[in-house]
């Protein structure tokens, strides 16, 4: 089958402003998850290319530093309205890409957009800062510069979005960038760079070499010592490598890595909040989601009642094509996180668990999984101990606060954590004790361009959105001067 808005997308390798086959004319595939067929062929950018692209965004450098701010800015916002403007197109790219529920690409693609026109406010809001020496003999002058050039890894699950996140800060800046998408999701990210384009970015300032080779050239453009700046979006275990291969040329490191959320329901919780809740921090993006609630921690006088009403809305979700508008969840985004899923069920039941609802995998094509519901599991069971990353909510009930704080932050992860209480002073002071980036008080979600998104412990390093964002992407000089 095919469908337009996959035929309209260049499927090159997007570097110094033009399209080009990879060097060895390589190319990989890209596959619907709802129907296991493809959707596309891609360009497989190898060393050489991916290089090149490297030294397209260092030639770029010097005059994108030096683009005024507010221009700068006027580019991001344009390219803010060209993405809002092609919302629908978008959205049906990433549910064909990714498998997501058409709703949730429809507000994947307005998040998305949202990070540039935060940055387009914020590329005129830098600023240094001037002060007397405490000895009095000298002012110290501190500029904030753009740190050069950014290599950006990112992730299937929010194609679109994890891409935003990082150009919107770096371009307003004044940094260029080398954008390598994920292998499952490519087509978002070469179609983002079309756009871009149009939005008035000059060539070399935004480059995209999607790949089959990400080991191999995203280790060669941190040897590239044009490069001074990784972002990376993904799981804990490649973050690491990608830290330690930045070590050589000592590359300034930004990681977004993986979660295990808590959600904390403590005895005085408004159920009727915790489960709605609930609902939005399991089943956003399907469960995979790095802020995607993976360990349900109930006070025991209302856990019977909780899962009762979470299982019965977790039934209650329609499973099918992302692109069919009454479907809630899509399918998972390939073969290997379904088999996960289920081997992490099958475990979680042997280890005690019982399926309220669901616990099952889709027959034929698709990669499609239940809503599922496990209560009763232990709280040393194996699903317990890493991401989930589907529709699986395993819930253990807790007899003091002290035990559900414990629970919560019994792990190396600290991504978010989501706490539920009618009496704000007691969440807060919960909150206060959670070893955690961001906590969501009564809500299921936090994610906010505005708001400094990133993880504590192994979940990451630095932050994205908001001012702290920008911060990533600007080297302080400090200038000793007497006048
Ligand atoms: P992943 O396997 O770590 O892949 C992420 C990216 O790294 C992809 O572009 C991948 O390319 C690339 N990659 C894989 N191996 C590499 C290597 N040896 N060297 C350099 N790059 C390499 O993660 P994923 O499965 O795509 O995404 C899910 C993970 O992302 C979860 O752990 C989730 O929690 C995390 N995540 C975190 C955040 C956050 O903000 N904290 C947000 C979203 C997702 P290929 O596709 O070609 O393998």
């Amino acid at each position: 089958m095919s469908y337009p808005e996959v035929s309209k997308v260049p499927k090159g390798l997007y570097i110094n402003g033009a399209w080009r086959q990879a060097a060895d004319g390589a190319t990989f595939d890209v596959t619907d998850p709802a129907t296991e067929e493809v959707l596309a062929s891609v360009a497989s950018a190898t060393v050489d290319d991916a290089l090149d692209a490297v030294a397209a965004a260092h030639a770029a450098g010097k005059a994108w530093a030096a683009t005024p701010p507010r221009q700068r800015g006027e580019v991001l916002r344009k390219s803010f309205e060209l993405l809002i403007e092609r919302r629908e197109e978008f959205a049906r790219l990433i549910v064909l890409e990714s498998g997501k529920a058409l709703a949730e690409a429809r507000g994947e693609v307005s998040y998305a957009a949202e990070f540039l026109r935060w940055y387009a406010e914020e590329a005129v809001r830098i600023s240094g800062e001037v002060s007397t020496a405490p000895g009095g003999a000298n002012r110290i002058v501190v500029l904030r510069q753009p740190i050069g050039v950014a290599v950006f890894v990112t992730p299937w699950n929010f194609p679109a979005a994890m891409a935003t996140r990082k150009i919107g800060p770096a371009l307003a800046a004044g940094c260029t960038v080398v954008l390598k998408p994920a292998s499952e999701t490519p087509l978002t990210a070469l179609a983002m760079a079309a756009l871009f384009a149009e939005a008035g970015v000059p060539p070399g300032v935004i480059n995209v070499v999607p790949s089959r080779q990400s080991g191999r050239i995203v280790n060669a453009m941190l040897r590239d010592p044009k490069v001074r700046k990784l972002s990376f979006t993904g799981s804990t275990e490649i973050g690491r490598m990608l830290l330690a291969q930045a070590a050589d040329n000592v590359v300034k490191c930004s990681m977004e890595l993986g979660g295990n959320a808590p959600f904390i329901v403590l005895a005085d919780a408004d159920l009727d909040v915790a489960v709605a809740s609930a609902m939005v921090a399991k089943l956003r993006n399907g469960g995979e989601s790095c802020t995607a609630a993976n360990r349900f921690y109930v006070a025991r006088p209302v856990a019977e009642e909780f899962c009762r009403r979470f299982a019965a809305a977790m039934a209650a979700v329609s499973l099918g094509s992302g692109l069919d508008e009454n479907v809630q969840l899509g399918p998972l985004v390939n073969r290997a996180t379904l088999d996960k899923v289920a081997r992490l069920v099958g475990e979680a039941v042997e280890q005690g668990a019982t399926v309220l609802t669901g616990g099952r995998a889709r027959e034929g094509r698709g990669y499609f999984y239940e809503p599922t519901l496990l209560a009763g599991v232990r709280p040393d069971a194996s699903i317990l101990r890493q991401e989930i990353f589907g529709p699986v909510a395993p819930v253990c009930v807790f007899d003091t606060v002290e035990e559900a704080i414990a629970l919560a932050n019994d792990t190396e992860f600290g991504l978010v954590a989501f706490v539920h209480s009618r009496d704000l002073g007691q969440a807060l002071a919960v909150s206060e004790r959670i070893e955690a980036g961001m906590v969501g008080i009564n809500r299921g979600v936090v994610s906010d361009p505005a708001a400094p998104f990133g993880g504590w412990k192994q979940s990451g390093v630095g932050r994205e959105g908001g001012h702290d964002g920008l911060l990533e992407y600007l080297e302080s000089k400090y200038i000793c001067v007497s006048w």
